[in-house]
């Protein structure tokens, strides 16, 4: 598919459940609105850091008065609707609004829990919202939870994630690096290893493979320097996609006022549009930064900094954004 008509998609799918959306579109199911109705897509659920916008605490930021600048922790969805079945790639702490939107945008079906999770790493904004799969919340029964061998270890043994283990809540399935599986006949999933603080787990990415297209979705990251010392090159895995969500957590040193933030373990947007400078302009529109925090400046629509992303050719993800594979 070509770059026109995925934006084309990305407008029309956008916004169809979510209130306070970034997108404005009329109501209706991806068969109204977007590809063939039996085309596999990915829908953006949230974009921020793991605390999202407002973030806890920061009682002056105009998000509070604004919900047109909220912003859910940063996940996506996946659907196949050959099969009717529907995954979420981390299980944040605004799940319920994510599943909800995931869910109406799949279509109606008896069955009101995913039909898999998929975990990057144990850090607070990509797996607590497992709590709504438990008997407080859904009660759910055997809701597949792929994760890598710590995290899946992290969670059968530290409660209260121990509980949705024991009461069958959830059913872990184990991943291993770079070892690819089979959702459908047309979609598949490989987890990647990154280097990012691994406090309580392993942290991963994934690449999301439809019949015609695939996906990076890489919401954390140390430093792609890093991931060069460990022999894998943001622009070899670049070359591999179609889109990639890429870790911009912030957008250049100095955001935080008296924070020395050099030493940061996120690569700031600054810093990735720097590295791919030289890359081709079909490279650059390949990436979607997503995982913003609350401080980032790109995160308003019409702020410098975002225009500055767009104008070198670039996109940020936008919650509600669907993408076919
Ligand atoms: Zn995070
Ligand atoms: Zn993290």
């Amino acid at each position: 598919m070509d770059g026109s008509t995925s934006t084309l998609l990305r407008v029309a799918f956008a916004c169809l459940v979510f209130s306070g959306c970034d997108r404005q579109a009329a109501p209706g199911g991806p068969a109204a609105n977007g590809p063939p109705a039996d085309t596999p897509f990915i829908m953006v659920l949230g974009t921020a850091q793991d605390g999202g916008v407002p973030q806890a605490g920061a009682h002056d930021h105009p998000a509070w008065t604004q919900p047109d600048r909220r912003h859910l922790a940063t996940s996506l969805g996946l659907v196949d609707p050959a099969t009717g079945e529907r995954w979420m790639f981390e299980a944040t702490p605004d799940f319920r609004q994510q599943w909800h939107a995931l869910d109406t945008a799949a279509g109606k079906r008896e069955k009101n829990v995913p039909d898999g999770i998929f975990l990057t790493h144990a850090h607070m904004g990509h797996y607590t919202g497992l709590m709504f799969l438990g008997h407080e919340s859904l009660g759910a029964t055997g809701v597949p939870v792929h994760a890598m061998e710590q995290m899946g270890a992290f969670l059968r043994t530290n409660g209260p994630w121990s509980q949705l283990v024991t009461l069958g809540n959830i059913s872990l399935q184990p991943l291993a690096a770079d070892s690819t599986i089979h959702l459908t006949e047309r979609i598949r999933v490989t987890p990647l290893r990154v280097p990012h603080r691994q406090e309580f787990s392993e942290v991963v990415a994934y690449r999301i493979e439809g019949p015609t297209r695939s996906v990076l979705f890489v919401p954390d990251i140390d430093s792609w320097e890093e991931w060069d010392a460990e022999g894998t090159r943001l622009e070899d895995v670049l070359a591999d996609v179609d889109l990639a969500y890429v870790d911009a957590t912030f957008y250049a040193d100095g955001e935080i006022p008296g924070r020395d933030m050099s030493t940061f373990p996120h690569p700031f947007i600054a810093h990735t549009m720097a590295r791919l400078e030289r890359a081709s302009a079909d490279t650059k529109a390949k990436i979607r930064f997503i995982h913003l925090n609350h401080t980032n400046p790109a995160l308003v629509a019409a702020s410098p900094e975002r225009r500055a992303i767009e104008a070198a050719g670039f996109g940020v993800a936008v919650r509600g954004d669907m993408e076919s594979l």
